[in-house]
């Protein structure tokens, strides 16, 4: 795949009415602005550029009606661009490339997983799932750490736990 086969990719899934601004200097990171309904990303000439502007993509089709103030968790909205990116990856024949991409986009979520929890916003089933299992278990194990730390009653606990933990995500009644 060279440079131009990426950005014809890209053009083929704009959504539309969206603009598109290349970043200048080149960087990795994209950004979504909801309100003017623009995308800045770099140009995407790679793999990892193409990833970029996808997930950003991604945030204009399913998350037009989200904003800071939705109350959805950070982790659960990127893991969301995440597989949607990787998922039009696939359906254009760039199995390597999402093959290899995933790792990194997998330790992107676990982090955004970890800092949601620490604000108390619990952890999306979907984007658990979108882990390794070595990297579940991790999860699963500092979650309860942290709980036993900050909410010493076991009771209280628990009500948290039901609350929080399985938080559901939208995208998963979609697919089903
Ligand atoms: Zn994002």
């Amino acid at each position: 795949m060279n440079g131009s086969q990426y950005l014809k990719v890209a053009i083929k899934h704009r959504p539309q009415g969206l603009i598109v601004r290349f970043c200048q200097p080149q960087g990795v990171h994209g950004r979504y602005n909801y309100c003017m309904k623009i995308v800045e990303s770099p140009r995407p000439n790679t793999a990892e550029t193409l990833l970029t502007m996808l997930h950003e993509f991604a945030h204009a089709e399913l998350h037009s009606d989200r904003n800071l103030f939705s109350g959805v968790p950070y982790h659960v909205t990127e893991q969301e661009c995440e597989e949607w990116a990787l998922n039009h990856f696939r359906e254009e024949g760039l199995n390597e490339d999402a093959e290899r991409l995933l790792g990194a986009s997998r330790d992107y979520i676990f982090e955004k997983i970890g800092e949601d929890f620490a604000l108390f916003k619990g952890i999306g089933r979907r984007a658990l799932g979108y882990l390794t299992c070595n990297q579940q278990t991790q999860i699963k194990a500092q979650y309860e750490r942290y709980l036993e730390e900050k909410i010493p009653s076991p009771f209280e606990r628990k009500y948290i736990d039901r609350e929080y933990q399985g938080w559901h995500s939208p995208l998963q009644e979609f697919n089903r």
